[in-house]
């Protein structure tokens, strides 16, 4: 089970990707996070990769792409994976085919440019553990705090209104053109984003069912 979830920033992959990856039990791999645990961490990667994010701009393909050849190649990638936020670019597309890759499944998830932008004013995160939340959509359990860890939730830097139009831009300009880059593979299907969390799931769960037969 090879799957990939494509979206606009804040169309939901990070959700829809934690519950697939705990139904069918493989991993799910988030280059957004694995970036921002670097930046965290304070790592060289981290600290090259900052300007990038914070301004809402792609960190360079290279970057990335050597995130997911060494995070593939763990064991527990080896009956499958989700990848969330890659590929962003044809580059990166390209790069996973290279690297013998066979992709089975491309879910992009859809949602409109103004419900993003709504969306993303409500987006909280833990910065600790990685846990994402909205205030409106996906409360946490402890409120103001994450409910996995205990941390007190904060709003990420990328999701301020005005980074939030970039990195939209930058989806259109550059992620977007994957859906057909996968659809001529025949490997693309379109999910509409519910506004409830589990309306999406569930429409998720009725594609992986039909690659997949469960
Ligand atoms: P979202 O899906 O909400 O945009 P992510 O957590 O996936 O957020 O990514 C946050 C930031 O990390 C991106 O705006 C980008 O700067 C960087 N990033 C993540 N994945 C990639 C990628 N595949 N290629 C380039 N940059 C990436
Ligand atoms: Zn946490």
């Amino acid at each position: 089970m090879k799957i990939i979830f494509l979206g606009a920033p804040g169309a939901g992959k990070g959700t829809q990707s934690d519950i697939v990856s705990e139904t069918y039990g493989i991993p799910a791999i988030s280059t957004g996070a694995i970036i921002r645990e670097a930046i965290a961490e304070g790592t060289e990667m981290g600290l090259a990769a900052r300007r990038y994010t914070e301004a809402g701009e792609l960190v360079p393909d290279a970057v990335v792409i050597g995130i997911i050849k060494e995070r593939l190649s763990k064991e527990d990638c080896k009956n499958g994976f989700i990848l969330d936020g890659f590929p962003r670019t044809t580059v990166q597309a390209q790069a996973l085919d290279d690297m013998g890759v066979e992709i089975d499944l491309v879910i992009s998830i859809e949602v409109s440019d103004q419900d993003i932008v709504k969306r993303m004013s409500g987006r909280r995160v833990c910065a600790a553990c990685g846990a994402s939340y909205h205030t409106v959509y996906k409360p946490s359990k402890a409120g103001e705090y994450c409910e996995k860890c205990g941390n007190e939730l904060s709003i990420r830097k990328d999701d301020k209104p005005e980074i939030v139009l970039e990195r939209l831009s930058v989806y259109h300009a550059l992620t977007e053109p994957l859906k057909d880059y996968y659809k001529n593979k025949g490997k693309c299907v379109e999910v509409i984003g519910q506004e409830v969390l589990a309306d999406t799931t569930a429409l998720v769960r009725e594609q992986l069912v039909k690659a997949f037969g469960r």
